[in-house]
């Protein structure tokens, strides 16, 4: 009885058992023996990947060059035209879904040992329009290989605008837009758990020579007459369309 016991111990229980652990040491080894062969700028994507982490995070591709320059994102390269912007640029406090709620802040820790460069609005899970909270010109607009999905970026003067995850772009490079206007769906595109708008603003940094991202609620942007707060536009219960 005792053998039998055993038996029905060690081939029912015990294989998936041993299954399961085999099967985590290998993929552990796999991913340890991967990463490191890969170039060293692909090796921390590929580790979120594998290791099913958020990506968001800085993109080291965007600092390439001073306002009016392109926006490197593997993408179609954004030749400068002469840009003047002459769009209303009055808008205040535009939030970019216009229905939606905070879902992250600016700042907060992220796996990886990275900060949360934007603010996150959830959409309840609806395409609802994107509204660019400021006028200027459309830099970016295309598909971003760091996480960011379908990515919309906006530059007034020294700052630029991020929209991303939209699951539709209705602008393009070149664009002209005013604050106020739709540039997108919201989505859940790139690295995201939900539907929603990462917002981030970044302001050229001439010491650094890079797009540096910044507090939204610690700057004023171009065209607004005051400071808006962000975060306070979202609290309380927001409206369901
Ligand atoms: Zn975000």
């Amino acid at each position: 009885m005792k053998r039998i016991f055993f038996l029905f111990f060690s081939l029912v229980i015990g294989s998936p058992l041993l299954c399961g652990v085999l099967f985590a040491v290998l993929f552990v080894m796999f991913v340890g023996l991967t990463i490191p062969q890969i170039p060293s700028w692909a090796q921390a994507g590929v580790a979120a990947w594998m290791m099913d982490q958020p990506q968001e995070t800085y993109d080291e591709t965007a600092h390439t060059g001073p306002p009016g320059s392109p926006y490197n994102g593997h993408q179609i390269p954004y030749e400068r035209a002469d840009y003047t912007y002459t769009g209303n640029e009055s808008f205040r406090c535009i939030l970019p879904p216009q229905y939606g709620y905070l879902t992250d802040w600016y700042g907060t820790a992220r796996d990886g040992g990275y900060v949360h460069s934007g603010i996150d609005y959830g959409c309840y899970w609806r395409a609802v329009p994107v509204y660019t909270p400021m006028g200027g010109k459309v830099v970016y607009a295309g598909w971003s290989e760091v996480g960011y999905g379908n990515l919309v970026i906006i530059e007034s003067g020294n700052f630029r605008v991020f929209l991303a995850h939209n699951s539709e772009m209705i602008v393009q490079e070149n664009d002209e837009v005013d604050a106020g206007d739709p540039i997108g769906l919201c989505g859940s595109t790139g690295n995201s758990t939900g539907p929603h708008v990462h917002f981030e603003v970044r302001i050229w940094n001439e010491t650094e020579q890079r797009w540096t991202p910044v507090d939204p609620n610690a700057i004023t942007l171009p065209g607004q007459e005051a400071h808006c707060d962000w975060y306070a536009l979202k609290t309380g219960a927001p409206p369901n369309p």
